[in-house]
């Protein structure tokens, strides 16, 4: 299976990092060796001195499916879910400078938080959903999906006129505004609505 991300998906966070408003989602991928197990604690990488949280909406595929077109999109994905796109930024940003390719930035072990999966037919519209991240039980990231510059069978239709999306494919729909850094003995929760997706402490 993998894991593939989509950067720049909220106009407020591409505002943030004053990175330019792409013609297209920005796509990279994370290897499944990048999920953090479940129960356990993150630990920070040596590797980083600017450690990023970014909360995202997550969406799993449940069959195999190719040049999907946006109106069916809706029939690839049935479970979503919240996780965070554990970003070393400092790392980021030099490969950013150079041109290079973002993974050691955004694909190393444990970078990828993957909460409880659950039917999308608890909600309304996928389209409609509020979604946060507190640490240390403030409220850091706040959002609602209708902010997504590219909605997530949008998403699905785009990335899926590259990559063959299988069964267990996970998608990573984008952080919206309020990324910052971490720290040792921090605290993470994530919701959508008022409910508990995932929970995790920083070591
Ligand atoms: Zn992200």
């Amino acid at each position: 299976m993998k894991l593939i991300c989509i950067g720049r998906n909220y106009t407020a966070h591409i505002e943030e990092l004053e990175n330019e408003r792409p013609k297209d989602p920005v796509i990279f991928m994370k290897p499944d060796s990048a999920i953090l197990p479940k129960e356990q604690d993150f630990y920070i990488p040596e590797f980083t001195q600017s450690l990023h949280y970014e909360v995202e909406v997550l969406v799993k595929i449940h069959k195999v499916g190719k040049h999907i077109a946006p109106a069916f999109a809706h029939k690839y994905y049935d479970e979503i879910s919240l996780g965070i796109d554990f970003t070393a930024r400092d790392v980021q940003d030099e490969l950013k400078k150079k041109g290079l390719p973002w993974e050691k930035a955004k694909a190393f072990d444990g970078s990828a938080v993957i909460g409880k999966w659950v039917s999308k037919s608890n909600y309304g519209s996928i389209d409609h959903l509020t979604f946060s991240l507190q640490k240390n039980q403030e409220v850091v990231q706040q959002a609602s999906t209708e902010l997504m510059l590219w909605k997530v069978d949008e998403l699905i239709a785009y990335v899926s006129s590259f990559f063959t999306l299988k069964k267990g494919d996970i998608i990573f729909t984008g952080t919206p505004a309020g990324v910052g850094t971490v720290a040792s003995g921090d605290y993470l929760e994530g919701f959508i609505e008022c409910e508990p997706f995932f929970d995790l402490k920083i070591k």
